[in-house]
């Protein structure tokens, strides 16, 4: 074993495992500590109730992640393949159902059962965010420059960035305005007369946050789900399921940094990260265990970086202070069920893949999204919660015994403080709830239930390291993107620690299982060791 590696990595989620693999095929000594017993993070495939299910437990399709990553370390060849996700339903009380199928002309029919205007006005809105994703896609990808600095490098960084948008013409910098600051809910009342579309579209908008679709900023967490495929240009937007649930992502990512020589290592809890002479020196493990290190990236959450494992003198008092006040909250609640037979829908009857190999989404209205929120926000759990319903085992095989089906409910809200205990009575009187409304628009549904798990924010932080239960290390609000995530100044993925840099969700481009803060990490390590080389100090 290296017990002298010049790379040390702090988390195995997939942004540690993405970093670890283009770093070591680059020819650097690499290690990976993961603190749990496998590798993935919150891209894992979990056995809850024996090896006959495999169940993904936490995040649940794939899209952002650059088509860079897939080619540089081959995943395919490790084992990464997507399912194509067919589409939305969504079944309504009324006993109607919405249908959003790929297909344009069907879509358009779909939709029209509801409002010809809607269906003529959505055509229109998927260009309009298609061309918005193509200005707003690269900036994903783009290294926020330190806005405000007058540092000559800095002021030439704001520079570029204004001279690569001198493009965007007025009319789109107002849309773009408009996106970041406006609810989702006033943005599709814009757009949308007819409930049931407001409702499903509205549901991206509050995806892992906690504000309902009323609140302001959220029309911009639609456009982060919606940019789709970065890194190169291509911007679709297109969501699928990885064979084997999201843990084979991770275990695609892990097989590849291991065949470029990288060790990775679980059960390996880092307590602290060592410090001499304002320079990072390597990583004390929890069981006392020292690592010698060069550079180290951790890939944890802000708060634990930071605060847990950085002695706060060696920090400025003011990133300690925006660090603790970082907002880390959502109140998912994510509800795994194994089934033995399909859901029947009474709206649309039979086995249908654009049904069951869809997106099932229960929210017929802003109104019910947003009472739901309004519920968690007075300090209880939602009465009627929404869901974003998949059911994986449609197409991967891999996943149920033959019949047999796991089912995926990623829901909202509970309130944010169940982070502070496990509050289990209260979160499985809710996923009754969830399941009831489920029996309603498909009778003879809890009955096909052989298993469940319920896995709320007090086990994402304590068993995954979500702080706070918020599932993209951070909440995707205005006050937290671009030079602001995790604080501004350092959205370059560095730290105020020579050789101590950021890669995990909480940094730009970060939130999904995008890989693309591990990608900038990367690219900003081999900018620094070119400086290093040429005998310029790592950082700044
Ligand atoms: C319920 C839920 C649903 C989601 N759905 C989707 C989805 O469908 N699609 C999507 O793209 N994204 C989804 N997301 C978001 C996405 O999963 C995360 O943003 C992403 O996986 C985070 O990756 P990461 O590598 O940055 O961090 P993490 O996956 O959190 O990895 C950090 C790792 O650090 C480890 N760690 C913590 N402390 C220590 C320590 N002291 N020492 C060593 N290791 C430590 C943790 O165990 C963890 O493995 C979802 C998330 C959740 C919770």
């Amino acid at each position: 074993m290296n017990t002298n590696p010049n790379i040390v990595i702090i988390g195995g989620g997939h942004n540690g495992l993405v970093a670890a693999g283009l770093l070591a095929k680059r020819g650097l000594s690499v290690t990976v500590l993961e603190r749990r017993h496998k590798v993935g993070g919150a891209s894992v495939t979990e056995h809850p109730w024996g090896p006959d299910y495999k169940v993904t437990a936490l995040s649940y399709v794939m899209s952002l992640m650059p088509q860079q990553i897939l080619k540089e370390l081959d995943l395919p060849r490790h084992g990464y393949k997507i399912h194509p996700q067919h589409g939305y339903f969504s079944p309504l009380p009324d006993g109607r159902y919405l249908q959003l199928p790929a297909d344009d002309q069907r879509r358009h029919e779909q939709i029209s059962k509801f409002s010809k205007t809607d269906a003529d006005a959505h055509a229109r809105w998927n260009e309009w965010l298609g061309d918005l994703a193509a200005t707003l896609g690269p900036l994903l990808a783009t290294v926020p420059p330190k806005l405000g600095s007058k540092r000559p490098k800095d002021l030439l960084d704001q520079a570029k960035l204004a001279w690569r948008l001198r493009h965007v013409n007025q009319k789109k910098v107002g849309d773009i305005t408009r996106l970041f600051t406006m609810s989702i809910a006033d943005l599709v009342e814009e757009w949308f007369e007819s409930d049931a579309l407001q409702g499903v579209l509205a549901v991206s908008g509050v995806i892992g946050t906690w504000a309902g679709p009323r609140s302001a900023g959220t029309a911009y967490v639609m456009a982060h789900h919606q940019i789709g495929d970065l890194g190169d240009g291509e911007i679709t937007g297109s969501w699928g399921f990885p064979e084997g649930g999201m843990g084979a992502v991770a275990d695609a990512l892990r097989s590849a940094a291991e065949s470029f020589g990288a060790q990775v290592r679980t059960e390996a809890s880092v307590s602290r990260i060592l410090v001499r002479n304002e320079r990072v020196a390597g990583v004390v493990l929890e069981n006392g265990e020292e690592l010698s290190a060069d550079i180290v990236i951790a890939t944890t959450h802000p708060k634990i970086t930071f605060l847990d494992h950085l002695d706060k003198r060696e920090l400025p008092d003011d990133l300690v202070a925006g660090i603790g006040r970082w907002k880390s909250r959502s109140g998912t609640v994510k509800v795994n069920l194994a089934l033995d037979r399909l859901p029947d829908f009474t709206s649309k009857p039979g086995f249908d893949p654009e049904v069951h190999g869809g997106t099932i989404v229960l929210a017929p209205s802003l109104d019910t999204i947003e009472g739901a929120f309004q519920d968690a926000l007075g300090g209880q759990p939602a009465e009627t919660p929404f869901a974003d319903i998949c059911i994986p085992s449609v197409f991967d095989k891999t996943l149920a015994p033959e019949g047999h089906h796991v089912m995926s409910m990623f829901t909202q809200w509970v309130p944010h403080n169940y982070a502070d205990a496990p509050h289990v009575t209260e979160l499985d009187a809710y996923a009754d709830r969830v399941i009831a409304r489920v029996e309603e628009l498909a009778p003879g549904f809890t009955n096909s239930i052989l298993h469940r798990s319920v896995i709320g924010p007090y086990e994402m932080e304590h068993t995954y390291g979500l702080i706070g239960g918020n599932i993209f290390h951070g909440e995707l609000s205005t006050n937290q993107m671009f030079h602001m995530r995790p604080f501004p100044g350092y959205a370059d993925f560095t730290t105020p620690i020579s050789g101590l840099y950021q890669g995990g969700s909480a940094t730009h481009g970060g939130g999904g299982v995008t890989g693309i803060p591990a990608l900038q990490v990367v690219k900003r390590i081999e900018h620094d060791q070119k400086h290093w080389r040429k005998g310029i100090s790592f950082l700044r």
